[in-house]
């Protein structure tokens, strides 16, 4: 009798929870569809955060929108430039502790 392996350790259904960490290779990617609103709202949220963090993922994208504005690929809207910059510095903020 070997009963040292219990059969019911076998839960891989982890689902949604498991969200990768976005990596610049991604971040590049996704960039249109995310100015495009294509993305969910937890790829949104992952995006979002990544570009927080990565200088370079954030000079792209604005690239990325400028060159979307000159084309004219996307309609004329209001960006939320202020909100990005609120959002970096509470990052910061959190980076420098209390
Ligand atoms: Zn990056």
């Amino acid at each position: 009798m070997d009963a040292s392996e219990p059969e019911r350790s076998e839960t891989t259904d982890v689902g949604e929870m498991n969200v990768p960490v976005l990596t610049c290779r991604d971040v590049t990617e996704l960039v249109t569809s995310y100015l495009e609103g294509h993305l969910s709202f937890w790829q949104r949220v992952r995006f979002r955060f990544d570009i927080g963090l990565c200088r370079d993922c954030r000079q792209y994208i604005r690239q990325v929108r400028r060159t979307i504005h000159l084309v004219g690929a996307l309609p004329e809207e209001p960006v939320p430039d202020k909100v990005c910059q609120d959002l970096l510095e509470r990052f910061r903020g959190m980076k420098k502790g209390s």
